[in-house]
């Protein structure tokens, strides 16, 4: 990937992108209560007295939520504090019933780690980048407020409030659009590897607050803007373009870029400023009094390694140097944890005749096509893994042909029937019969005694039309490579 650069009168601007994701902790209750925390139940349901921020209540930390954010933080190769405490950062707002939100300022639960993106997902010998990440602290979300226009009226949900978030604060190391989205997509995809996080930015469960700046190349890091709760890849990448764009014409005019915050409008794609960035001391931050530091022992840390399953980057390495994939095939497989999961059980079931190499090529452009095609995703698939496996099995046994194979699995995604069923039923059976296939090689021959006289004068290319006439002939069900020796053998004659 060429350098992402805004060509400005003055020259060319750099872009320095730093991304904090929040990320809601899959858990079935909040972070120090026990209320569930399911999304989109009818408002104010899943809310406990802690919650609602009654006077006298005490939070107590759900084992859980820390388990979810330190296994995240091992993932990420990220230094894990085993002595780490919560903070209140104090603010007043109409969904926020404490006065406070309970967070991790000065003690993290997670240090320094690292994610590695592609730098171009069409192209693995791109390379990769790897990006910090500074750290990853867990802290309640708030509750929503809801807006009516008619008549002019605000409510408040509390079922949101509560809830464990991850905040996932990346270093200033990105330096275009699409780095920033390559980030995002790799951050979802650990997650939901790790299952600490179900990334569905739709419903909010992982949103990114942005933040951008621009420089000449070389020169020091300028004055960022923060645009907050950005809810999709898509609007991160138009978030950094326009807002890059805005700060180099600012400066160009002579102007100063100030921190503050920003609100992305989806709509026009543009962002408005909110506030004046606050610091720190504005929140007046301080160690929770009804909290004691949360201390991790090396069983409590064994446990959350232990339970780690295999990740993108090693298995996609796995695919490449154990199962000989192509880097293409292997990062396309390894890039959602369900789409690993279908292709493995896949390769068990299909045993040992058939190759990874046909398995790959067959899920990414058969299973793929077909589920784009009926609008699904993998875990929906019509055919199973083990209905795949059979149907890949035949055609390495040689029972049917690739095209016949392509035939048979559009009437599997029909009917639900079995490969074999299929084949059994409907005679596909591929035939090596050489003397049923010399007599339709004879008839096509016979037919075509003009082309006969081409291709024996020099016109090689017409090998292919003998092919598929006789394959045609042989209503597909002709062994490719019979029909291939045997024609060679009649035309050669
Ligand atoms: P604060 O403590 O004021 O919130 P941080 O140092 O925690 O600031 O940084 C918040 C986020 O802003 C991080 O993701 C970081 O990478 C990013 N960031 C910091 N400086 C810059 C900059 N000059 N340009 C772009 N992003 C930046
Ligand atoms: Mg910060």
């Amino acid at each position: 990937m060429s350098e992402y650069r805004i060509h400005g009168a003055t020259g060319d601007w750099e872009v320095v992108i730093g991304l904090e994701v929040h990320a809601q902790v899959t858990s079935k209750a909040k972070l120090f209560s026990g209320a569930a925390t399911a999304f989109g139940a009818e408002p104010n349901t899943q809310v406990s007295l802690v919650d609602a921020a009654m006077p006298g209540m005490l939070p107590v930390p759900n084992r859980e939520c820390i388990r979810q954010a330190v296994r995240t933080g091992m993932a990420i190769d990220a230094a894990i504090n085993k002595w780490s405490r919560f903070d209140r950062k104090n603010y007043f707002y109409a969904d926020l019933p404490q006065g406070y939100q309970i967070s991790q300022l000065y003690h993290p639960l997670v240090g320094e780690g690292r994610i590695e993106i592609a730098l171009d997902d069409k192209n693995p010998d791109a390379g990769t980048k790897a990006i910090g990440v500074e750290r990853i602290h867990v802290e309640q979300d708030a509750g929503k407020l809801m807006h009516d226009q008619h008549p002019t009226r605000s409510y408040v949900d509390l079922n949101r409030s509560g809830v464990a978030l991850m905040e996932i604060v990346s270093k200033p190391d990105m330096r275009s659009p699409a780095e920033a989205g390559a980030y995002v997509r790799k951050l979802r995809t650990i997650l939901r590897y790790v299952g600490s996080c179900d990334g569905n930015m739709e419903e909010g469960s992982m949103r990114a607050d942005v933040n951008v700046s621009v420089r000449k190349p070389g020169d020091a890091f300028g004055t960022r803007t923060e645009t907050k709760n950005v809810n999709s890849v898509r609007f991160v990448m138009q978030t950094i373009e326009y807002e890059a764009q805005r700060q180099v014409d600012v400066l160009e005019s002579g102007g100063t870029i100030v921190q503050e915050t920003r609100l992305f409008d989806p709509d026009k794609g543009v962002t408005r400023s909110m506030r004046s960035k606050e610091d720190a001391h504005d929140y007046r931050y301080f160690p929770d009094p009804d909290l004691l530091p949360l201390e991790l022992d090396d069983a409590f840390l064994e446990e959350c390694r232990a339970s780690l399953p295999e990740l993108p980057d090693a298995k996609r390495a796995r695919y490449e140097g154990e199962l000989g994939l192509s880097p293409y095939n292997a990062a396309v497989l390894t890039a959602e944890g369900e789409t690993a999961r279908w292709f493995e059980a896949l390769l068990d079931a299909a045993g040992s005749t058939v190759t990874a190499k046909a398995a790959a090529n067959w899920v990414i452009s058969d299973l793929f096509g077909a589920l784009n095609r009926i609008g699904k995703d993998i875990e929906a698939s019509p055919v199973t893994p083990a209905q795949g496996g059979e149907l890949l099995r035949l055609i390495a046994d040689g029972t049917i042909s690739n095209t016949l194979g392509k035939q048979v699995f559009e009437i599997m995604l029909e009917t639900g029937e079995g490969a074999e069923a299929i084949v059994e039923a409907r005679g596909l059976k591929q035939t090596s019969d050489t003397g049923a296939i010399e007599a339709e090689i004879a008839k096509v021959l016979a037919a075509n005694a003009d082309k006969v006289a081409d291709y024996r004068g020099g016109k090689d290319k017409l090998f292919g039309f003998f092919v598929g006439q006789t394959m045609k002939a042989m209503a597909g069900k002709a062994n490719p490579g019979v029909v291939n020796d045997l024609l060679k053998k009649a035309l050669d004659q």
